[in-house]
């Protein structure tokens, strides 16, 4: 299972279910009261080469390939998730609750064609997710 992790250091990587430290400053990461965001991006024409951005809380949380999925590890609580596709910033911005009873949410990014595409963040079951 592919994990990225935000530090309060700032620093964004990512790892697995075995990490406890932050690569870049050395602090343990505090674990408790986290749960995770599983973010799939459909297989998608437009901009595929491109990386998306993902944000949350309007912090980024780095990048996301076409047909690419990561656990984003955040507290529990409600997030805003945003993506953007290059200059891009036409995003639905969901509202995402992670809780000790649901510490996962699954949601999968896709690009709505148009004259102006948008990137739209909808929930998704676990059965709709690739591995990751
Ligand atoms: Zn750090």
């Amino acid at each position: 299972m592919k994990m990225r992790f935000r530090c309060g250091c700032g620093n964004v990587f990512n790892g697995t279910e075995q990490t406890t430290v932050c690569p870049g400053c050395g602090r343990p990461l505090d674990l408790n009261n986290c749960g995770a965001i599983q973010v799939y991006r459909m297989g998608n024409m437009v901009g595929m080469a491109v990386g998306m951005g993902i944000y949350v809380d309007e912090m980024p949380f780095g990048h996301l390939a076409n047909k690419e999925s990561v656990r984003l590890v955040v507290p529990y609580g409600t997030h805003k998730l945003h993506m953007t596709l290059s200059t891009n910033r036409n995003c639905n911005d969901p509202m995402i609750t992670i809780t000790p009873e649901a510490p996962v949410a699954f949601c999968k990014a896709h690009i709505s064609g148009g004259f102006v595409a948008k990137i739209v963040i909808e929930p998704a079951n676990p059965q709709d997710m690739p591995p990751c």
